[in-house]
């Protein structure tokens, strides 16, 4: 970038091109985003203002996320925001990016819980709270609870809940799975854990590489997380709660198998997402014979 009079137009046309130059799927709109984010503005001020030339300050900080942006740090990271169910959510790398797919557990667990007046939620693996603070939004009279094994989640999730004036209904902890929960039962248990293979750990994509290891990895099989919360989990579950699992795509009939007697629990729901790619467990109690 020269020192000439920058344009909202030009500068958007010359990132556009040096993200395609450097392989980025989304060049265009990656450009105008972090532009949106360094100006304050949404996307359609800059389509209104075409012509308006950038100050030295924000060319420099345009500058400076155009740089992280080819160093493959995903846009979110850059921006420290990302939407989910039409909420916007503080994100920072110690937290996963909310992916679109995920509403698809929040839409599936919102249709389950409707009918109960005042339902106690937990959500396992939280990150940014996306999950939880969503459905809080949507059930004024829900609580939840919320836990992560990393303190620095939680740091992340408490921002948002208090963004989104949850933080009256949100108790945040740190837990490995139910390990802080003992005694304690949830009208519906929630998750959307780490299930990546080591296979396909071994070969992600540059931007998911910067997402942190401990929310992506599931184990050799990518079901470590399944075996554990299926197994404990009806413990925790309320007489007539349910458990909903986020799956990767190929694992649903194989979590769903988990759910055998020993576990106490029976599936009795797969939701498929907008892809159409089976995205959701559900699973109930078992009623004794
Ligand atoms: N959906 C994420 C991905 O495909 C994985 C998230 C997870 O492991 N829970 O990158």
């Amino acid at each position: 970038m020269t020192e000439k009079q920058w344009t909202i137009s030009a500068i958007l046309a010359w990132t556009k091109q040096y993200f395609e130059g450097k392989g980025l799927d989304t060049p265009r709109l990656d450009a105008e985003v972090l532009l949106c984010h360094v100006l304050g503005k949404d996307r359609v001020y800059l389509y209104m203002n075409f012509e308006q030339p950038l100050q030295p300050e924000e060319l420099a900080s345009f500058r400076e996320s155009v740089k992280q942006r080819v160093m493959r740090i995903p846009v979110a990271y850059i921006t420290g925001i990302k939407e989910f169910m039409c909420l916007s959510f503080a994100v920072s790398p110690a937290v996963l990016i909310p992916r679109p797919d995920t509403e698809v557990l929040v839409e599936t667990s919102l249709a389950r819980l409707k009918p109960k007046a005042d339902p106690i939620i937990l959500d396992i693996g939280t990150g940014s709270g996306a999950i939880i603070i969503s459905l809080l939004k949507r059930m004024p009279e829900a609580k939840g609870i919320a836990v992560d094994i990393s303190e620095e989640a939680l740091t992340v999730a408490a921002q948002n809940a208090a963004k989104h004036e949850v933080s009256d209904r949100l108790t945040l902890e740190q837990s490995n799975l139910f390990a802080s929960l003992t005694g304690r039962t949830f009208d519906a248990i929630i998750s959307n854990p780490p299930y990546i293979d080591a296979k396909d750990m071994e070969t992600l994509a540059p931007e998911i590489r910067h997402e942190p290891r401990v929310a992506l990895a599931g184990g050799n099989d990518g079901q470590d997380f399944y075996r554990r919360i299926v197994a404990a989990a009806v413990e925790y579950l309320a007489p007539a709660g349910f458990v909903a699992l986020e799956v990767g795509e190929g694992q649903a009939r194989q979590v769903a198998a988990l759910a055998d007697d020993a576990s106490g629990l029976k599936m009795v729901d797969i939701v498929k997402d907008y892809g159409g790619i089976e995205r959701v467990v559900v699973l109930e109690r078992r009623q004794p014979c």
